[in-house]
């Protein structure tokens, strides 16, 4: 059969769970059964017997509603492809607002340790660890999530600390530069609402209590103590927080709201007042 043909018919196929990505998936799977990344072409596609019915058992697990991410095992981030399970949150593009911004503090204000809380598959503090050198540390409260991380710090060859913990629980009086975090924001609710795909990935970085706001709540009663002077806490929030959670933190310094690529609110920037460490070497000029 031609590579192009087996393409359009896996995409056919995948069309009614899978909708105007049916193309794209239809890649990855067959990509996935062929062992070898596949573009356009009119060449044959090697598919053995045993190939043939390795796709015809993904193509079943996503017509199930299972996400194409989990049954590939992978997903990129920032350019970078991280491994996922079902113990973890699947990236999302529109996450790479939060790091874009994180990556820009850093840079500008020369923060040197960060601590992403949450981390899930690790994709957001193993990004930042990789582009910018900062001393990263990740945590979450699922070891199978650790797992996860602790197997995409090795895959990217960074080494931040990796540590199991209730949101800060486990840092005791240690402070850092930036605090990234992505925490479930989807009320309780709207959870059994979502896509079935959605549903697949683990409640618990999912559902953030009645309003969606729980975690942000306790975030702001520990991270001002966990903060360096002049530090700053980027996390990531739902499409309809943009208000919510800014004024939650109002007290709490100045804050800004950044949209995602798709022009909904995505991020929220809390900046308590006070000065830069004056331990990281930068000068006044590298702070513009
Ligand atoms: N952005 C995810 C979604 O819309 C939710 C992520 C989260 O709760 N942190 O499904």
């Amino acid at each position: 059969m031609k590579l192009s043909a087996l393409l359009e018919a896996t995409a056919a196929r995948l069309r009614p769970v899978s909708g105007e990505d049916a193309a794209a998936e239809a890649r990855e799977l067959v990509s996935f059964a062929l062992g070898r990344r596949v573009g356009f072409s009119n060449g044959e596609a090697e598919l053995t017997e045993k190939g043939s019915e390795a796709l015809e058992a993904l193509i079943a697990r996503r017509l199930a509603h299972e996400p194409l991410q989990y049954i590939i095992g992978e997903w990129d981030l920032m350019g970078l492809t991280f491994r996922v399970t079902e113990a973890v949150l699947i990236p999302r593009q529109d996450t790479e607002t939060l790091v874009v911004e994180a990556e820009r503090l850093i840079r500008t204000r020369g923060y040197r340790t960060l601590l992403d809380i949450c981390t899930g598959s690790g994709c957001i503090g193993l990004a930042l660890a990789v582009r910018t050198g900062a001393d990263a540390a990740l945590s979450d409260i699922s070891e199978a999530a650790l797992e996860v991380a602790r197997s995409n710090a090795k895959l990217h060859g960074v080494r931040p600390r990796i540590v199991k913990s209730d949101l800060f629980s486990a840092f005791g009086g240690e402070k850092f530069d930036i605090i990234t975090v992505n925490p479930p924001y989807i009320p309780t609710k709207v959870v059994g609402t979502l896509a079935r795909e959605v549903q697949r990935e683990p409640a618990i970085a999912l559902d953030g209590g009645a309003d969606g706001l729980a975690f942000y709540r306790r975030i702001r009663a520990e991270f001002e103590n966990r903060l360096n002077p002049g530090g700053a806490l980027v996390m990531e929030i739902g499409y309809d927080q943009g208000e919510a959670v800014p004024a939650l933190f109002e007290s709490c310094g100045t804050t800004r709201v950044l949209k995602d690529l798709g022009g909904n609110d995505r991020v929220v920037v809390v900046e308590p007042r006070g000065e830069m460490p004056n331990n990281t070497g930068e000068t006044d000029a590298d702070k513009a």
